[in-house]
């Protein structure tokens, strides 16, 4: 078959559905044209849009992924002094959002079967000090967010959830980002929804906490040259609302798609001896495929092995955050043994929505004869 001479790649972004490339061309040139460029109708509309598609009352369109996470938790009120809980095993971005409010990332250990952030772990690092935590919806996983909202009330903290790997998932009809506070989403450009360039946005049904962020996003100005906060330069672009306006209708075909492809890993993975997947989700949770992880002890072995027979792979992620240098220097940096193993273990296989029958079912066919 011919598609075995050619490498089957993480993104293959130029197979987006020529229809699809023809739209987003129109609205790059309906923006290019608009004479609005920051915080028009692009943004608004895209703000709405996502509001309706995800079941929340208000969208706010920032810079990024990062900047999202950073300016609902400004917008909380967290900062110097405080502690907020997450996991080592997610884009450094998470923790980063943390340290750049002021508070002290504090981490908790992933559970082995779906590397998702341990509530057990996450429970006892609770101290006075802390005021959130923040729940990463890894690999487009769901969590089970009804025992994190337990968690957090008792407490009395914050829930918020990183929806970066997660556009769509859903627990029964209710979409991530609803759960908690506010919830942070991005659209880099390999994200389940991606811009053509960065682009975030948090939402969340508490009006006082949109205002603030719609404040804190836009140099902290209540009205032109007001300045009532220390804010930021954070804002999603209009042409980036643009090209996602187009996008989103996809969104829940694409991740249709990425099922498909994940069943049939998990398929030609049954009983394999010595590579492992994650475990599958229970009833009411969605899984929206952004990555699709296996384990195997020899990582180097497997990555090697695709390499060879032309198929890319990754790893997200090799390292474990609290191993990370800046880490490592906080007298909050534990071992996590089970982020630790995972992140050493851990191979990312392509799925993205583009890949052709063939190329998966090579992949599995690879992973079938694999005998590392
Ligand atoms: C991508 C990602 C981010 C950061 O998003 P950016 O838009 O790149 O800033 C944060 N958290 C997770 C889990 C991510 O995957």
């Amino acid at each position: 078959m011919s598609s075995t001479n050619l490498r089957i790649r993480m993104n293959p972004f130029e197979r987006e559905p020529r229809f699809v490339r023809r739209k987003v061309a129109r609205a790059l040139k309906r923006t290019a044209h608009s004479g609005q460029f920051i915080l028009g109708r692009e943004v608004e509309s895209f703000e709405r849009e996502w509001s309706e598609f995800n079941g929340s009352q208000y969208s706010v369109g920032v810079g990024n992924g990062l900047d999202a996470l950073t300016i609902g938790l400004r917008a909380l009120g967290i900062g110097p002094g405080d502690e907020v809980i997450t996991t080592p095993m997610t884009a450094f971005a998470t923790i980063l959002a943390i340290k750049t409010v002021g508070a002290e990332p504090v981490l908790a250990d992933i559970e082995w079967d779906t590397a998702l952030m341990s509530i057990d772990d996450a429970q006892s690092k609770i101290t006075p000090r802390t005021r959130a935590i923040v729940f990463v919806h890894l690999y487009g996983r769901a969590g089970n967010m009804a025992a994190w909202q337990q968690l957090a009330a008792e407490a009395g903290i914050h829930l918020v959830e990183d929806c970066a790997q997660a556009h769509g998932a859903a627990i029964g009809e209710q979409r991530v980002g609803t759960f908690g506070s506010f919830g942070a989403f991005s659209f880099y450009p390999t994200k389940n929804l991606g811009a053509l360039g960065d682009g975030g946005l948090l939402v969340t049904n508490d009006e006082d906490l949109a205002s603030e962020a719609r404040l804190l996003r836009n140099y902290g100005q209540r009205s032109r040259y007001e300045h009532v906060r220390w804010g930021y330069n954070s804002r999603l672009d209009e042409i980036q609302a643009a090209v996602l306006r187009v996008k989103l209708p996809y969104l829940e075909s694409n991740n249709r798609r990425r099922r498909e492809i994940a069943d049939s890993y998990r398929r030609a993975l049954t009983a394999h001896p010595t590579i492992s997947v994650l475990e599958a989700p229970k009833l009411l949770e969605s899984h929206v495929n952004h990555l699709f992880v296996v384990r195997t002890e020899n990582r180097k072995g497997l990555m090697e092995f695709l390499a060879r027979h032309s198929v890319d792979s990754l790893s997200h992620y090799p390292i474990s955050a609290n191993l990370q240098p800046p880490m490592t220097k906080r007298a909050t940096a534990l071992p996590m043994p089970y982020s630790e193993l995972h992140s050493e273990q851990c191979v990312s296989l392509p799925i993205s929505p583009w890949l052709r029958n063939s190329e998966v079912d090579r992949v599995c066919e690879l992973l079938a004869q694999y005998r590392g």
